[in-house]
């Protein structure tokens, strides 16, 4: 288990700023709970509180002027269930920590992003993603997911009972309450092969696209829009698939297979990255890009993307392109992935086959907020979705256009927290609740921790829908 690394986002949490540094988060208290009944009556007592995850995102999107809790105290969970192919976690567990656990039983999960630190509740409340034309983004395996609401009841939403609101809650931004465990789709465990090579030619992309992303179970194009190649395609192959890479000279579509490992960044050392030259391995170890024991607890970048409708991918792409000498000077890659289309209300790939334009930028939000400018206006014509936990400037009005269930989120806000107990900048701006009728609404009150009131035990409005769990703070 790479305990070292998960300590460093520990005490990445501890100082109190994200792991990019770029935030500085404005909650006055944070919590660790240790039990689900501490954290019922932090809840109910508080007036506005967010949940933190492993504090990845780059945009505001955890921050809280009021409290921020983190669930990673509770009683750690993973909880299979060999009959309906599905493990019960605790959300603040880790993508490393529960894929290694899922393995060594003979499971695992269908995709997962580049990094294993990411909490599995934070990953899914923003709809990460990893790469794949048949994979969708990691909260499409989200069946089930229990959380506390706003008067510090539990409830339990699920795909069978609670299709809807679960399609609605799942990529949910944290504005809904504080989730406490997901149930995830798991699949028999399965080993991978992973390749890099080097130098597509940008006119075989064009030509290819569709092959390219096809060749493999997860492919990644990494480029820094300064060429006219892409510097490196990353194949991730399943086991029976036909091997991309032997026997033959080691050239594909132009492309030279790569003689030894490689970071996608130019010029760094590929120590951190997972093994690569078609050494087979467990799934864990191979579809993300980076091993769970050295990533570093901070990094010295911003990032932004963009979900792009895939029948625009190369006209997307091509307008990126034309952008390149003012995209150029503060990037230090670009990753383009592959997204299959989901029902998840605020999922960026909601009902859209996707290609995701990534950008890791230096960090420095001076020389990359004029470059994000220029990107979105390029892209807007494709209606691209950006990545919440990421860097945007996209308007309100504009983002709003984007999602066809906005209105039903927005209402389900309103049902959830009438009070905007879990709102923030971020989120009220971009997703504001309809409120319900004054009459419904409960009075916003300020309870003290530990102490939840009488009507902090009623039956909320909503919950009539929902099966619910432990409904009392205990
Ligand atoms: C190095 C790096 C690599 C990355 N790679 C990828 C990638 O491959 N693909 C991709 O799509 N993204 C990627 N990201 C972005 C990252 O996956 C998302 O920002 C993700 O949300 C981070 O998860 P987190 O646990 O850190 O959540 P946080 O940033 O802590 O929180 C994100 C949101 O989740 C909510 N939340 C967290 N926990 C809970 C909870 N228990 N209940 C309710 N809401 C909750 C928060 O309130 C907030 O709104 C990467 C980020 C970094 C830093």
């Amino acid at each position: 288990m790479p305990g070292d690394s998960w300590a460093a986002t520990d005490r990445m949490n501890a100082r109190r700023t994200n792991w990019a540094g770029n935030i500085t988060f404005s909650a006055e208290r944070f919590h660790r709970p240790a039990s689900a009944g501490e954290l019922q009556r932090l809840v109910a007592g508080t007036r506005r509180i967010r949940a933190l995850g492993t504090g990845h995102s780059f945009s505001r999107i955890a921050d809280c002027p009021g409290d921020l809790v983190s669930v990673a105290g509770l009683p750690k969970v993973i909880q299979i269930d060999p009959g309906r192919a599905t493990v019960t976690v605790s959300a603040g567990l880790r993508y490393g920590e529960l894929a290694e656990r899922l393995n060594e039983a003979g499971w695992a999960l269908r995709n997962l992003g580049s990094l294993p630190h990411i909490s599995v509740a934070g990953a899914c409340a923003t709809g990460t993603h990893g790469s794949g034309d048949a994979n969708g983004n990691l909260a499409t395996a989200v069946s089930a997911l229990e959380l506390v609401t706003a008067d510090g009841d539990i409830v339990l939403l699920s795909r069978d009972s609670d299709a809807a609101a679960l399609a609605g809650a799942v990529v949910g931004l944290g504005a809904l309450g504080i989730v406490t465990s997901l149930t995830l789709d798991l699949v028999p465990a399965f080993a991978i092969r992973q390749y890099v090579y080097q130098g597509l030619p940008r006119d075989q992309l064009d030509e290819h696209l569709e092959s390219i992303f096809a060749s493999g179970y997860s492919v990644s194009l990494f480029t820094d829009w300064r060429g006219p190649k892409i510097r490196q395609v990353w194949r991730k192959c399943l086991a029976g698939e036909r091997d991309p890479g032997l026997p033959g000279p080691g050239r594909w579509l132009g492309a030279e297979l790569a003689d030894g490992p490689r970071h996608p960044v130019p010029g760094m050392s590929a120590v951190h990255c997972t093994e690569q030259r078609g050494v087979l391995g467990p799934w864990q170890l191979r579809l993300p890009h980076f091993r769970p024991e050295f990533t570093p607890g901070s990094g010295a970048e911003l990032q932004s993307e963009y979900l792009v409708p895939r029948e625009h991918a190369i006209e997307a792409l091509a307008a990126v392109g034309r952008i390149r000498g003012r995209v150029a000077p503060a990037l230090q890659i670009s990753e383009i992935r592959t997204v299959a289309a989901d029902d998840l209300w605020l999922s960026p790939s909601y009902q859209r086959p996707s290609v995701a334009i990534h950008f890791t930028w230096i960090r420095d939000p001076e020389a990359v907020a004029p470059a994000l400018a220029a990107i979105e206006d390029q892209l807007a014509p494709f209606g691209a979705r950006p990545h919440w936990g990421k860097l945007f400037s996209v308007s309100p009005a504009v983002l709003g256009g984007l999602y066809q269930r906005l209105p039903d989120f927005q209402r389900l806000r309103g049902e959830f927290d009438p009070a905007g107990k879990f709102g923030n900048e971020l989120v009220d701006s971009y997703v504001p609740a309809s409120r319900p009728p004054a009459t419904s609404r409960p009075a916003d009150r300020q309870l003290r921790p530990g102490q939840p009131t009488a009507s902090a035990r009623a039956r909320p409005a909503h919950r009539g829908q929902f099966r619910t769990g432990r409904c009392a703070p205990q």
